[in-house]
């Protein structure tokens, strides 16, 4: 059979409610213009993230209910804790209560002041993890990954001759650990090769730089490497992820991606000594090192989508499901980012609203364009998100990429939603002429598109 179906079958429903277009145009105002505002029943298709909003599965249901609520020592940790060390293979591991807490444990650790953190492309949340610290966080992912329209196989990889420069420029000793982001959410989702991971591995350990992985998709990052990468063809989701955490002495990891689960995240480590300061970090701010800001429940429907999440079936629909998407709209001109990545379609919103200056936000334009137009809500990934102000000069400056994420939740909608949405797109980039670019009212200090406040700018452009 050539159809690819969701491999599952519903048995809780949760309806979803549509609003009209003058309904919609009064809630957006409200919410100042920014999708993180509003009401979530005021949303119908909710693509503004992947993380947390993943339906679970009747396994995991069902190891709620087995959930071990002892504070020390319960079931459920040794469950989460061999669940994680049968993919991941570290040493130690350290549950949190979610990514962020991860790398806050991870480079208040390891990173000081002035210290630079290599990334392919640091996530927002990792970015200010490294900065919050007094770190520099330097992205080096490779060129092709900065260019949407360009079709390369592997564009979340590092660039390793940059990698090479970085090292020497500014001495080993001042780089404590060197990053890859499996895959590349900030660059489009795209994956990295086993060949570059093992490359990037190489520079960092020949200088005694230890490696970690962000690994929150690392399941769509293994399968991707299944069907691009030669001699990995006939090798299981399982097999191939080990392979890439055994090339790293570590990982920072949001179980609210690839754990499958709702809330949750680890951070891994071979080196007993860093273990053992992260753990006190952890009893600090997270809780006891065997449930770390957890409940008994949650560590089970983790260990349970860890496994879950490497099934192949689930992982080519996950990909037919984002591929579908990208494809029905690139093929009406929508610029996206190709290819398709692993868990959301990135709209090129400079390229389809060129008449839009980044500072006047092209993408947060689009998004709500789409939430007017359908009750979809998305994200910006540009100027909103990653635009800084010059140190010297106090001037803004835009991001590098002008893009909005659909990032479809895991397990949650069905083909016809995304007919929807396809529908949605077209007829928004039909009418791409007439949007204008927003103007931002109010900002907070730092991770400012959470809160960011916005209007519409009227005219001619
Ligand atoms: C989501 C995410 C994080 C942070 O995880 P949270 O669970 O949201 O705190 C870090 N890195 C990447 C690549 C992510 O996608």
């Amino acid at each position: 059979m050539k159809t690819i179906i969701e491999p599952f079958r519903i048995k809780a429903v949760e309806p979803i409610r549509l609003t009209s277009r003058q309904e919609r145009g009064a809630i957006l105002k409200a919410a100042h213009h920014n999708p993180f505002y509003l009401a979530a029943r005021d949303v119908l298709i909710d693509l503004l993230t992947d993380s947390g909003t993943g339906a679970m599965s009747s396994e995991q249901w069902a190891g709620l209910m087995r959930g071990d609520e002892s504070y020390a020592g319960s079931r459920s940790w040794e469950r989460f804790e061999q669940a994680v060390k049968n993919v991941m293979g570290f040493k130690h591991v350290i549950p949190t209560h979610q990514g962020r807490a991860a790398e806050r444990i991870l480079f208040a650790t390891m990173v000081k002041e002035g210290q630079v953190v290599p990334n392919n492309t640091h996530f927002d949340t990792t970015r200010a993890n490294v900065e919050f610290i007094g770190g520099r966080a330097v992205d080096l992912v490779i060129p092709e990954g900065k260019r949407p329209e360009v079709v390369h196989p592997f564009k979340g990889n590092m660039d390793v001759a940059a990698l090479q420069a970085l090292i020497a420029e500014v001495g080993a000793e001042q780089v404590p650990l060197v990053m890859l982001t499996i895959t590349n959410n900030s660059g489009g989702g795209q994956p990295v090769s086993m060949a570059n991971i093992r490359e990037v591995a190489g520079v960092a350990h020949q200088h005694d730089i230890p490696l970690y992985l962000d690994a929150c998709r690392f399941a769509e990052n293994a399968y991707f490497i299944k069907l691009r990468e030669e001699g990995f063809g006939d090798k299981t989701p399982l097999e191939i992820a080990r392979e890439m955490f055994a090339l790293a002495d570590g990982c920072t990891m949001s179980a609210k991606k690839d754990g499958l689960a709702n809330i949750g995240g680890f951070l891994c480590t071979n080196d007993a000594l860093l273990a053992q300061q992260e753990k006190n970090l952890l009893i600090l701010t997270e809780g006891f090192p065997t449930y770390g800001g957890l409940a008994g429940r949650d560590l089970e429907a983790i260990a349970v989508g860890l496994e879950e999440v490497l099934d192949e079936d689930y992982l080519e629909y996950r990909l037919a499901s984002i591929r579908y998407l990208g494809e029905h709209i690139a093929r009406v001109g929508v610029p996206i980012v190709q290819p398709p990545g692993g868990h959301a379609i990135y709209i090129d919103a400079r390229a389809m609203l060129p008449h839009i200056e980044p500072l006047q936000y092209p993408g947060q334009a689009l998004v709500c364009e789409l939430y007017l137009e359908a009750g979809i809500r998305s994200v910006e990934i540009g100027s909103v998100m990653f635009g800084r102000r010059d140190p010297d000069s106090g001037e803004e400056l835009p991001a590098e990429m002008e893009l909005v994420r659909l990032a479809l939740p895991r397990r949650v909608y069905t083909q016809s939603h995304v007919d929807y949405v396809v529908e949605a797109i077209v007829n928004v980039f039909e009418r791409r002429d007439a949007i204008r670019g927003m103007k931002m009212t109010w900002q907070a200090p730092v991770l400012r598109h959470f809160t960011a406040k916005f209007e519409p700018l009227t005219g001619a452009h």
